[in-house]
C-alpha cells in the first residue's frame, strides 16, 4: 500500500484511491444498503456515468443463495424453503432485499456437489426462488468473467471498485457479510438450529474457496483491504489453492 490520493472522476465523482502493488488501483467507493453476489463482471450502476463501475452493496459468494447455501451445508435437517425464510427475514430486517442472478458460479459450483450440499437440495432451492413465493431483486451482470484477483473487504462504511473496468475482481465484503450471517445464525439458533456464528461463517469460506477452485486459475492472488483503519491497510491473503 502507497500513498492515498484525491482522484477527480466525471460529474464530481470524487474517489479515494488504494493502491495493491502488482495488481491495480482502485477506488474507495461508500457501502450502500443491498446485498449482492462477489461477480467480479460489471453492473451498470449509475447511468450518469458512463464506464461500469461495481456499486457499493455488501457482496459475497452468491450473494442471498450463498447465506441459504452455507446454513444448508451445516444443518442437514433444516428444510430449504426454511433456509431461504431465515436469511429473506433477515436481509428484508436490515431494511435490504434477497438478492440472486442467473448463470451464479457460486451455485453451479454446489450444483456439483462442491458445497457439502446435496445437489438435490440446490435444485429445490432454485426452484422455490424461481416460484415467486419471495420476493427477489434479480442483479444482472454484464460481459465476460475476467477475475484476476479476490479482495476481502473489512470494513462496515465503505468498499473498493475498479477504476479501470478491465481491472475485475471477485469482492467479497467481509465485514457486512459476517454481520449478516451472525444475525443469520442466531436466527437459526433461536429455532432449534445447531449452527453458530463461528460455523457459519467458516462454512460459507469453505465454499467460496471451493468455488474459487472451480472457477479461478490456480495461484490467483487474494488480497485483504482493511478500510476499518485510519489508513487504509492491504495484506496478501495468500492465492487460490490448487483443487486437491
Ligand atoms: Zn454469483
Amino acid at each position: 500500500m502507497r500513498e492515498i490520493e484525491i482522484i477527480k472522476r466525471p460529474k464530481s465523482h470524487h474517489f479515494q484511491k488504494v493502491t495493491i502493488d502488482g495488481f491495480a488501483d482502485l477506488g474507495i467507493t461508500p457501502a450502500i444498503k443491498g446485498v449482492g453476489c462477489m461477480d467480479g463482471r460489471l453492473k451498470l450502476t449509475n447511468p450518469d456515468i458512463k464506464r461500469p463501475i461495481y456499486s457499493g452493496e455488501a457482496r459475497w459468494g452468491g450473494g442471498s443463495p450463498g447465506a441459504v447455501g452455507a446454513l444448508l451445508a451445516l444443518d442437514k435437517k433444516l428444510p430449504v424453503k426454511h433456509a431461504i425464510k431465515i436469511v429473506n427475514e433477515q436481509t428484508k430486517k436490515e431494511g435490504k432485499e434477497f438478492t440472486a442472478h442467473k448463470h451464479c458460479g457460486h451455485v453451479r459450483t454446489a450444483l456439483n456437489g462442491e458445497h457439502d450440499i446435496s445437489p438435490e437440495k440446490v435444485n429445490n432451492m432454485i426452484s422455490y426462488l424461481k416460484d415467486g413465493k419471495i420476493k427477489i431483486k434479480k442483479d444482472k451482470y454484464v460481459g465476460d468473467h475476467g477475475e484476476k484477483a479476490i479482495i476481502n473487504v473489512f470494513s462496515r462504511t465503505n468498499t473498493v471498485t475498479p477504476l479501470d473496468p478491465d481491472d475485475q475482481f471477485f469482492r467479497q465484503d467481509i465485514t457486512r457479510r459476517n454481520d449478516h450471517l451472525t444475525e443469520v445464525a442466531k436466527k437459526a439458533q433461536s429455532l432449534g438450529s445447531p449452527v453458530t456464528p463461528e460455523k457459519l461463517v467458516k462454512k460459507i469460506d469453505e465454499q467460496v474457496m471451493n468455488t474459487f477452485r472451480a472457477l479461478v486459475k490456480e495461484k490467483t492472488p487474494i488480497y485483504n483491504i482493511h478500510l476499518d483503519r485510519p489508513v487504509p491497510v492491504v495484506e496478501s491473503g495468500g492465492f487460490v489453492a490448487p483443487r486437491r
